[in-house]
């Protein structure tokens, strides 16, 4: 069974809907380390701390082949345009500088999903190379990588146990007053105050029902306990009421305060406040800048960004 977790990852953009039950597994990569197809390279050394640049240098990438990826074979029938082989990513290159933040934006399709799962290794380049200060993330133990990169996915998920210990799975070993701060900074901790056993509360499917607006800020919260210096985030596009969009903007921006991140943005606010923006588009950055600078080109963002992004807040 192992095996089918590589290329279920990113099944979430293939509309097979014998697939669909299966693709909440994706969202186990947040927490957990299944990438079975990765491997450390003998001699890896650990990454650096404190913060830290991360490199894209002309990636080109190709999903694994159907003889590799035993379900690839399902989506080629699905989409006869996107088979194995295609190449997904057609030479990116930028840079994260520490404390930055990228967004990532562009069309269905375009690769940013794909971008995102390069930094962490979920998958490794064809061609070109992801770094970490300079060190080829191929180079890094796998260790390593994993305490650096923080990872959130669109549809946060939450594992059928207690808030506490969903939290854990961050920070094995956390004490009660971190996991308070954690959910202060990402404000749930009124929340989980206000619930009749606190921390103990059992969450999940059949646990007790979490709103979209609260799943997400747990997961920033258990984002914080982590600590990563790198934090790789898919903004959550699910309609929010006002109060809960507010809190989620806040608790987002003290999770990304100070980390390199790349975020595949889908609301203006955080489009804003990026350092970068890169517009993917085919597998490649077709623009890149300042919401302004790029507003002001006439281009590929100024269109997206009439069509897409200036109906959200
Ligand atoms: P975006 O996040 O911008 O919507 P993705 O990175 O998800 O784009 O997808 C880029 C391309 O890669 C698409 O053509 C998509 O069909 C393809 N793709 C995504 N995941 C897989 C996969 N696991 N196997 C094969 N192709 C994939
Ligand atoms: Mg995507």
């Amino acid at each position: 069974l192992m095996r089918l977790y590589g290329p279920l990852t990113s099944l979430s953009n293939v509309h097979v809907d014998v697939m669909t039950a299966l693709v909440s597994f994706d969202r186990v990569f947040e927490v957990l380390d299944l990438r079975p197809m990765i491997a450390e390279r003998p001699g890896a050394v650990p990454l650096p701390g404190g913060p830290v640049s991360v490199e894209f240098d002309d990636v080109r990438f190709r999903y694994p082949s159907a003889s590799e990826v035993s379900l690839a074979s399902l989506e080629a029938v699905a989409r006869p345009d996107t088979g194995p082989g295609h190449e997904v990513l057609r030479g990116v290159t930028f840079t994260a500088r520490p404390g930055e933040m990228v967004a990532l934006v562009g069309p269905s399709g375009a690769g940013k999903t794909t971008i995102t799962g390069l930094v962490s290794r979920l998958y490794d380049v064809t061609e070109g190379a992801v770094r970490v200060n300079g060190l080829d993330v191929r180079d890094a133990t796998l260790a390593s990588l994993r305490d650096t990169v923080g990872v959130v996915m669109q549809d946060a998920h939450l594992f059928h146990d207690t808030i506490g210990a969903n939290l854990r799975y961050a920070r094995p070993g956390a004490t009660d007053e971190e996991i308070w701060d954690a959910l202060r900074a990402a404000q749930i901790a009124d929340l989980v105050l206000d619930l009749p056993e606190g921390l103990e509360t059992v969450v999940g499917d059949r646990g007790h029902r979490l709103s979209g607006g609260e799943k997400q800020r747990l997961a920033l919260a258990r984002l914080l306990l982590k600590a990563p210096r790198v934090v790789v985030l898919d903004e959550a596009t699910a309609h929010l009421d006002s109060e809960s969009e507010a809190a989620v903007q806040q608790a987002l921006k003290v999770a990304l305060a100070g980390r390199t991140s790349l975020v595949i943005a889908h609301r203006l606010s955080t489009i804003r406040e990026a350092d970068q923006i890169l517009v993917i588009q085919d597998g490649r950055v077709v623009e890149r800048g300042r919401h302004e600078e790029l507003l002001a080109r006439g281009e590929v963002y100024a269109e997206l960004y009439r069509t897409q992004f200036s109906q959200t807040s």
